[in-house]
């Protein structure tokens, strides 16, 4: 931490999948019609990714090459990233060098800033404190603040760098974190991911999806948006189910979804825009040694870069947001939380609304009605076209006999 940004943190007050897919996408931002044909440029973009193990070693994770020889691990996406000269900001689980040694999390933190990256402090304390209790809102101020200062000295000491950003594994900050964080002089929480059900932070007075400040603590939301799934048919009579989606290559649908969701959050002049990423994010199922990449979330990212240098948006790390003087980005951001529309097509559709009713059988059966109703309206019409098209292909037939006598 350094005096400078001490300085410009006291100025500030604390203030409160594929083809068969039909789709169509309406950007609204905050209820109200938006189009891409407003000014793109004041979104920042910031790549966020949590390096951290989980069925897949953290070791594993690092250079790793699937079976159809991808390069699917971890530093594939520093190289992707260093490929178009950005930074990513990539938050390091630290207290997994209980397991794997600190030689081994040290190297992680040094290949990553030999790669022109920003290293972070990610906190999964069941690693390193008390196995039972894997969340950060478990521990009293006291243990998250020693938890915090411990990470922060091992990441001191791998890189040489002020450790100045942070985010709880799980999303499992609460107010004592923010606290912690202020007393170990960390400027930066990237924690808060609204209505996510481990999430203790929407308690409090922070945005949704703007930066806003705790004490001396600047808190950079995941950036969020309300996803409302459509059938694609009869719209009138079904409800949307909405959904809260992150920017999260492992999350989208589809490109087009990705797309939608980065314009309206420029749309709604978001003044940063955080992607969400694991270390594992490259990594399909199967055993190892013969662990596929996932296909799909590769395609995802590398057309979201595409998507992002097009628009010609900026990309900046979280170190970069704590080296500005972030009191002249704050005054006109508002807090909008944007809406995709996406046409899912009907057995998706379904299912979402299967999810979001689970609490009641009445729902459940309304949803299965629903799922009923809809597989028995596909073959209906796929059973007029058929007609239709048997009807029509009589019909040439019985033209071209006209025409052949
Ligand atoms: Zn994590």
């Amino acid at each position: 931490m350094n005096g400078r940004n001490d300085r410009e943190l006291d100025h500030l007050q604390r203030k409160n999948a594929g083809p068969m897919y039909c789709l169509r996408v309406l950007v609204l931002a905050g209820g109200v019609l938006a189009t891409p044909s407003l000014v793109w440029a004041d979104t920042r973009v910031v790549f966020t990714v949590d390096v951290e193990s989980n069925e897949i070693r953290l070791p594993d994770q690092v250079n790793a090459v699937c079976a159809d020889g991808a390069h699917c691990g971890l530093m594939e996406i520093a190289r992707l990233l260093q490929e178009r000269h950005w930074s990513g900001t990539f938050f390091l689980n630290v207290y997994e060098h209980k397991q794997w040694g600190e030689r081994a999390m040290r190297d992680i933190a040094v290949g990553l800033q030999e790669a022109d990256q920003d290293v972070a402090l990610h906190t999964h304390p069941q690693w390193a404190y008390d196995p039972n209790r894997w969340a950060m809102f478990q521990y009293n101020l006291d243990d998250q603040t020693t938890i915090v200062r411990d990470g922060v000295r091992l990441l001191q000491a791998w890189t040489g760098r002020p450790v100045v950003a942070h985010r709880a594994g799980a999303y499992t900050a609460d107010e004592h974190t923010l606290i912690a964080l202020e007393r170990n002089g960390v400027l930066l929480d990237s924690s808060l991911f609204w209505q996510y059900p481990n999430n203790r932070l929407d308690t409090t007075t922070l945005p949704r999806n703007v930066p806003g400040n705790y004490g001396r603590v600047r808190e950079i939301p995941v950036t969020v948006y309300l996803r409302e799934d459509r059938p694609g048919v009869l719209q009138t009579v079904f409800d949307p189910v909405t959904v809260v989606r992150k920017i999260d290559p492992n999350w989208f649908i589809n490109e087009a979804e990705m797309r939608a969701a980065i314009d309206a959050a420029v749309a709604s002049d978001l003044p940063v825009l955080v992607v969400f990423f694991h270390s594992f994010s490259f990594m399909g199922g199967g055993a190892p040694g013969s662990r596929l990449a996932d296909r799909h979330a590769i395609e995802m990212f590398h057309a979201m870069l595409d998507h992002v240098a097009q628009k010609h948006l900026k990309v900046v790390s979280m170190r970069d947001l704590a080296d500005e003087d972030i009191t002249r980005t704050e005054p006109a951001a508002r807090d909008l939380v944007p809406r995709v529309t996406m046409n899912i097509g009907i057995p998706r559709y379904a299912w979402g609304r299967l999810k979001a009713s689970r609490t009641s059988s009445r729902a459940v059966g309304a949803a299965l009605t629903i799922l009923l109703a809809g597989a028995a309206l596909v073959v209906a019409r796929r059973g007029w076209k058929k007609a239709r098209s048997t009807a029509a292909s009589s019909r040439t037939s019985v033209t071209s006999g006209v025409r052949l006598r």
